[in-house]
């Protein structure tokens, strides 16, 4: 049986990264810049004050201190966004706001505090408290960015800061690595859609709204496909509308159950890779690529995860799995979770001669990682999930590992909500 290693790079060798797109900067969160952003213009464009004060020409503040004002004559006022037409004469300053353009004549700017007008706008005169230097709370033109520079490289991430940057450089729209489309079905005669009675013998889909909701959370686009009974006709027909997505992934039916054809149908109308990983939860996964077309009506193959039914499984396996594969063909680099070494608050048993990976409470107390288990580890219960921040590693050939052993963590949600 292949190891998480091994399978996980057998799903990376089939997955490549996808096109590019423009798009609106704010839709841009989160995706990899495919061109490097070069600014035509200076940031800040013009030399401006960085404080509320008095533009002022350096040498007639001289001496100048709080018991022996300098008196300069005010001859305008500047606000942001606007430029004096004026010239900052020798005995004479201007008001001036912050980020306002610094007016022809003057080289520095004395903040309101240390001047006797802090108060009174209209005070024909100023007495400066205060000797400057050139260049005192001047922001010069292109401090930030200058133009012609490289604001940006291909291949950054964007994050809100690097919008910002785009913004300031006048980008409104920018060209990314586009987001993976992923088709999302779920298979099992038991399973009712939320918003429906539920008839004896039946559960709800939930597989289906939990898969959707990591694909958004790491990128990618769901395409929601619905259920589809154990029945190879249905299966059939409703992969027929995933033909133009990215990715497909199905829960359930990777299994030695009767009615597991998933992979069946893989196998039959494309080409399995593996099935079956040396991992707990998620063992019957399933990887393989089924024809598709793209937008042109071309054919190509598309990769088709088939996680397993159980609640919990098919979230780790996707976690384990499918989160690398979809941040690959968004062109990201940097592809795992982050890990931390914690110490075990619980023995666990290994009796599976798996990789574990247990759901816990990942906390930090006095400068250590702690990993407490969430309660009962059962693949379907979705609440030990629900509960937990974090995935604890047991090793393949680990029979048991003790409490106060430490053990290495993978954190699921980092400083986000967790619920305890
Ligand atoms: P299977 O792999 O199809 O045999 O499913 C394994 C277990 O997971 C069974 O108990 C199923 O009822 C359950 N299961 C399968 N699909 C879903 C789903 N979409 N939502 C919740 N539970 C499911
Ligand atoms: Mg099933």
């Amino acid at each position: 049986m292949l190891t998480v290693e091994e399978a996980l790079e057998k799903i990376l060798e089939e997955v490549d990264v996808l096109g590019t797109e423009y798009v609106h900067i704010l839709d841009s969160l989160g995706q990899v810049l495919a061109e490097d952003i070069k600014s035509s213009i200076d940031v800040p464009p013009l030399d401006n004050s960085a404080m509320d004060g008095f533009a002022v020409r350096a040498e007639d503040t001289r001496g100048a201190d709080e018991k022996t004002p300098k008196y300069l004559k005010v001859t305008d006022t500047i606000l942001a966004g606007s430029v004096s037409r004026q010239e900052v004469m020798p005995g004479t300053t201007m008001r001036i706001m912050t980020g306002a353009p610094i007016p022809k004549g003057a080289d520095s700017v004395v903040q309101f505090e240390h001047t006797d007008s802090e108060k009174d706008k209209n005070a024909a005169r100023a007495g400066i408290m205060e000797q400057a230097r050139p260049g005192l709370n001047v922001r010069k033109a292109g401090e930030n960015i200058t133009r012609g520079a490289i604001a940006l490289k291909k291949g950054t991430v964007i994050r809100p800061s690097e919008i910002g940057l785009l913004a300031s450089v006048g980008y409104s729209k920018v060209k990314v690595i586009r987001r993976p489309v992923v088709a999302v079905l779920s298979t099992g005669n038991e399973l009712v859609d939320v918003g429906n009675p539920l008839p004896e013998g039946k559960i709800y889909d939930s597989n289906l709204y939990a898969i959707a909701s990591l694909v958004k959370r790491y990128g990618g686009i769901p395409k929601v496909l619905g259920l589809a009974r154990d029945d190879e006709a249905e299966l059939i027909s409703k992969l027929k509308q995933a033909q133009d997505s990215d990715m497909v992934i199905t829960t359930g039916g990777v299994s030695m159950g009767d009615y597991d054809m998933v992979k069946d149908i893989i196998a039959r109308d494309g080409r399995m890779v593996f099935w079956k990983v040396r991992v707990k939860p998620g063992k019957p996964l399933a990887f393989g690529k089924i024809k598709g077309t793209d937008k042109s009506g071309r054919e190509r193959t598309i990769p088709h995860l088939g996680l397993p039914g159980n609640a919990v499984s098919c979230m780790v396996s996707f976690e384990l799995f499918v989160r690398p594969a979809l941040l690959k063909m968004m062109g990201k680099k940097n592809i795992g979770k982050p890990t931390v070494l914690a110490i075990l608050e619980d023995d666990i048993k290994n009796d599976a001669g798996r990789r574990i990976y247990d759901r816990a409470i990942i906390e930090k107390r006095n400068g250590h990682y702690y990993a407490r288990l969430t309660g009962p580890q059962g693949s379907g219960i979705l609440t030990s999930m629900a509960l937990a921040n974090g995935l604890v590693l047991i090793p393949e050939e680990k029979l048991t590992v003790k409490k106060g052993e430490t053990v290495q963590a993978l954190m699921l949600d980092w400083n986000e909500e967790v619920n305890v």
